[in-house]
C-alpha cells in the first residue's frame, strides 16, 4: 500500500503519518467489531463516545492541557475561528490587539474588525514579514479583551521565537501550522486554535483549547454553533461534530504518544529544519528571507531569485517525486512544509535534488 507514496511537501492538507493511514485503512469498513465504519456511526453512540473522549484525553496528555482549560472540536477551519474568537471573547471592553506577522494574522485582524475595535498592536508588514516584532516593538492595550498572534506563519515561513508578555490580557494563538510540533506551555495562553489539516488530521475539524474563565455568553447574534459556551456545555456536540476527523486526531495522537511525544517531535522537526536551512544558507542559488531567529521549523521558504527558475525547480522536483513545493501565490518561490509526518529521508531527498538542480542551472 505504501510503495508508491511520494514526499509531499504540501502546506495543507498535508502528509499524515503512514502508520495512521494504515490503521485507518484497516479499520475503515468495520471498526472494532461494530460491523460499521466510524464514518457511519451515530455521534451519540457508546462506541463513538469512547472515540471522542479518548481523542480529548490524548490531546490533554500529549500537550499537557490542565483541567482549567476546555477542549472543543469544531468545524469551520481556522478561518471560522477568525470570527468565533472575537464573537466569544470581545465581550468586555470590546477591544482586541492583533499582531500582524503575515497573511493569516492580517485576515484574522480584518475579520475581527467586523465584531469590535480590533487594532494592530504590532506589524512587520513594512519589512515584508521578514521577522517577528520584539516585545518593545509592540504597543499593547491593557484594556484589550485579548491579544491575537499567529504563532507560525505558514505562508512566509516564520515563527514567533518567544511568546509576548501580555500582562493580564489573555493571549490567543492561531497554532494551525505548529500545533503538536513541539512542547507547548498551554498555561501561557488564554486560547489556542488550530485547523487540523497541517499537523493534526484531515481538513474539517478545528481544535479550540480555551481557558475556562474565558467561556461565557458570546456577543449578541453569534451563531450557536460558534458559541464556545454552548459547544462546551454540549461536549462539542451541540450539533453533529466532524466524527471521522476526530477519530483521525485520535490516531495521530496515539502515533505521537507511541513515538515519544512532543519532545521527540520537536527534536526531529528541529533536525529536519536545521539541515534544510544549513543547506540553503551555504548554497549560492537559494535564499531564505526570514531573519534567522524567526525561522519556522514547519514551513521552509526559499527562492532562486528568478521566477522562471523557480517554476522549473517545482516542475522538475515534482517529476522526481517531491510534490507541492510551489510557494503560496502571495509570496511566490518555493515552500517545503515539513510537518511531523515528513520523514527526515524526505528532507534528504529534497536537499539532494536541490544540489543537483543548482549544479545543472549554475
Ligand atoms: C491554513 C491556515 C489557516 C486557514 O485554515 P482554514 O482551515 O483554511 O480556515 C489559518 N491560519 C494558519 C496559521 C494556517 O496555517
Amino acid at each position: 500500500m505504501s510503495e508508491n507514496r511520494i514526499y509531499n511537501f504540501s502546506a495543507g492538507p498535508s502528509m499524515l503519518p503512514l502508520p495512521v493511514l494504515e490503521k485507518a485503512a484497516a479499520e475503515l469498513c468495520n471498526y472494532n467489531h461494530t460491523g460499521m465504519s466510524v464514518m457511519e456511526m451515530s455521534h451519540r453512540s457508546k462506541v463513538y463516545e469512547e472515540i471522542i473522549e479518548s481523542a480529548e484525553a490524548l490531546l490533554r496528555e500529549v500537550m499537557g492541557i490542565p483541567d482549567s482549560y476546555t477542549v472543543l472540536f469544531l468545524q469551520g477551519g481556522a478561518t471560522g475561528q477568525f470570527a468565533a474568537v472575537p464573537m466569544n471573547l470581545m465581550t468586555k471592553s470590546g477591544k482586541a490587539d492583533y499582531i500582524v506577522t503575515g497573511n493569516f494574522s492580517q485576515k484574522a485582524y480584518e475579520e475581527a474588525q467586523r465584531y469590535g475595535a480590533a487594532r494592530v498592536a504590532g506589524s512587520t508588514k513594512a519589512q515584508n514579514f521578514a521577522y517577528i516584532p520584539s516585545q518593545d516593538e509592540l504597543s499593547l492595550d491593557p484594556e484589550a479583551d485579548y491579544v491575537h498572534i499567529c504563532e507560525n506563519n505558514t505562508i512566509y515561513g516564520s515563527k514567533w521565537p518567544y511568546l509576548p508578555d501580555t500582562g493580564n490580557v489573555p493571549l490567543v494563538a492561531d497554532q494551525s501550522s505548529c500545533i503538536l510540533s513541539e512542547p507547548c506551555d498551554v498555561t501561557r495562553y488564554g486560547l489556542i486554535y488550530a485547523g487540523a489539516q497541517k499537523n493534526l488530521a484531515p481538513a474539517g475539524v478545528t481544535v479550540v483549547i480555551v481557558r475556562n474563565d474565558l467561556i461565557g455568553p458570546p456577543q449578541k447574534g453569534t451563531p450557536t454553533v460558534l458559541s464556545y459556551e454552548m459547544q462546551a456545555k454540549n461536549g462539542s456536540m451541540y450539533n453533529t461534530p466532524p466524527t471521522y476527523n476526530i477519530y483521525l486526531i485520535k490516531l495521530v495522537l496515539e502515533y505521537i504518544k507511541e513515538t515519544g511525544g512532543l519532545a521527540v517531535m520537536a527534536e526531529r522537526n528541529k533536525a529536519k529544519a536545521a539541515k534544510l536551512y544549513a543547506y540553503i544558507d551555504e548554497s549560492k542559488l537559494y535564499k531564505n528571507h526570514i531573519r534567522k531567529d524567526c525561522r519556522s521549523i514547519m514551513n521552509v521558504t526559499f527562492t532562486t531569485g528568478s521566477e522562471e527558475l523557480d517554476a522549473k525547480f517545482c516542475k522538475e522536483a515534482a517529476a522526481s517525486g517531491l510534490a507541492n513545493l510551489k510557494g503560496h501565490r502571495v509570496v511566490g518561490g518555493m515552500r517545503a512544509s515539513i510537518y511531523n509526518a515528513m520523514p527526515e529521508e524526505g528532507v534528504d531527498a529534497l536537499i539532494d535534488f536541490m544540489a543537483r538542480f543548482e549544479k545543472e542551472n549554475a
